[in-house]
C-alpha cells in the first residue's frame, strides 16, 4: 500500500514533493505520482492544500 493521489484533486503545487522524507513523489505532468518507495508517513497527506492524498487500509 501507498499513498494514493485523486488526480482531479492535485493541482501539481509541488508541496508533497518536498515533505516527503523518502523522494516518493515525483509531478509527472503536473500531477504527483507516488512510487512504491512510500514508507506511509502521511507527511504529505497533512501538507496537501487540496486534500487529494490518501492512505488507504
Ligand atoms: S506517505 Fe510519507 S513516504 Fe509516502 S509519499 Fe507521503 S510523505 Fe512520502
Ligand atoms: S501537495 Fe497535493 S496538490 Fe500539491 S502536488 Fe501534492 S498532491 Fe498535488
Amino acid at each position: 500500500m501507498k499513498a494514493a493521489v485523486d488526480q482531479e484533486k492535485c493541482m501539481g503545487c509541488g508541496l508533497c514533493v518536498d515533505i516527503c522524507p523518502v523522494e516518493a513523489i515525483q509531478i509527472v505532468d503536473e500531477k504527483a505520482v507516488v512510487d512504491d518507495s512510500c514508507i506511509e508517513c502521511g507527511a504529505c497527506i497533512d501538507e496537501c492544500p487540496t486534500e487529494a492524498i490518501t492512505l488507504q487500509d
